[in-house]
């Protein structure tokens, strides 16, 4: 049986072309970046090289701007904390969506132990933000607050420059974990007035191990982690060269191929849709054009989403049921409560992501192991 993943957002395979390019500083360009001898020079020739191509995917002011970190998660964490804890003098307060992933609202909660406030942002049905209480919720004290460009569960895109101008009127700064759009959707830092932003190496077929985090000149930042000052002082220890020379590989290989792909995957998801969507009782997530155009969810009356997930796999088809990051707490996502689902109704959902591999003749495969998944669990179902 062909096997057919469909879950981009949860784990992606190395582009090859990323691994043959990275291999080398695995081997015979190793070094520590920080070292004045040639071996070490090479290797620090290897980050800066990322920096740039980092840089440009989200057209960074310049390569400064961009601090490597070991992933999406740290990133999130040196952007949320860094900033809270620089400018305590201005206040103490946070925001955040109520959509963003865990570890935006984990880090902003940690904080509240440290005596600051934070502050919910609710969305509508279809996941996007609701400006008018972004509006009313924002005073000159909040230091930091975070809304996603798009959302990894339903695939919800945020009109971020609307936030943008929001936030700039009434806070200070803005954070955006891009994790879930980067090399999907072109995102521009500048354009849209950003000033600290998420990236993770793995969602855009880098190795794992690597991510940044956009800095914009000027933001008043502090480290996290304190050690040696590798990168500007924001995040020490000795970088992890391999990733990150994948990721900057990766960056330059997105940044040239998105529009295609992103084209070409979202043709594949729209028949995907369609199909699916024949399932009696079956309803979209999200928005559903504003979406990432490699994103599918959906859920489904009168079943639970893990055993939709074991079933497919049954037919070699890896798909996801909310978030793969807490999946293990078998917890309704706080994703689908918040777009105004009851308990019962966020539990039947399957999360399709899809990449390079997927093509339109697995579109009908899947929506019949789809169909005949849903037909038995509703068979078993008490409900
Ligand atoms: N933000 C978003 C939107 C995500 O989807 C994820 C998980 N892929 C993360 C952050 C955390 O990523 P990681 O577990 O790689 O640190």
């Amino acid at each position: 049986m062909e096997k057919i993943y469909m879950d981009h957002g949860s784990s992606m395979p190395v582009d090859k072309r990323v691994a043959e390019f990275a291999e080398h500083y695995l081997t015979n360009g190793f070094g520590n970046p920080s070292s004045r001898h040639s071996q070490g020079v090479m290797a620090r020739r290897g980050i800066e090289n990322a920096r740039e191509h980092v840089a440009r995917l989200i057209n960074a002011e310049n390569p400064e701007c961009i601090i490597f970190t070991g992933g999406a998660t740290e990133s999130n964490n040196l952007a949320i904390r860094g900033t809270a804890l620089r400018n305590l003098s201005i206040g103490k307060k946070v925001a955040a969506s109520a959509i963003e992933h865990m570890s935006v609202l984990n880090p902003m909660k940690d904080l509240t132990k440290n005596g600051f406030q934070l502050n919910l942002v609710p969305v509508d049905s279809y996941g996007v933000i609701d400006l008018k209480k972004l509006e009313d919720t924002l005073s000159k004290d909040t230091i930091i607050t975070s809304v996603m460009h798009a959302n990894n569960e339903i695939g919800t895109i945020e009109p971020i420059d609307k936030v943008s101008k929001i936030v700039h009127d009434r806070g200070v700064y803005l954070h955006v974990d891009a994790t879930a759009s980067a090399g999907r959707i072109p995102i521009d830092v500048q354009k849209d007035g950003i000033d600290l932003l998420t990236l993770s190496s793995t969602d855009i077929y880098g190795p794992l191990g690597a991510g940044a985090l956009y800095v914009k000149p000027g933001v008043k930042i502090q480290t996290v982690m304190p050690g040696g000052g590798q990168e500007r002082g924001l995040r020490s220890g000795t970088e992890n060269l391999f990733a990150i020379a994948g990721m900057g590989e990766a960056a330059r290989i997105a940044k040239d191929e998105m529009e295609k792909e992103s084209a070409r995957l979202k043709e594949i998801r729209n028949s995907l849709v369609k199909e699916i969507l024949k399932i009696e009782e079956s309803y979209l997530t999200g928005h559903p054009t504003d979406r990432l155009p490699h994103h599918a969810s959906f859920r489904f009356t009168r079943i639970e989403g893990e055993s939709i997930l074991l079933y497919m796999d049954m037919y070699n088809i890896q798909i996801a049921t909310g978030s793969a990051c807490t999946s293990k707490t078998l917890q309704a996502s706080h994703v689908l409560l918040a777009i105004g689902l009851k308990h019962e109704e966020a539990h039947g959902s399957m999360v399709l992501t899809l990449g390079h591999s997927n093509n339109t003749e697995q579109v009908e495969k899947v929506a019949v192991a789809a169909g005949l998944t849903v037909k038995k669990l509703r068979d078993l179902s008490p409900l």
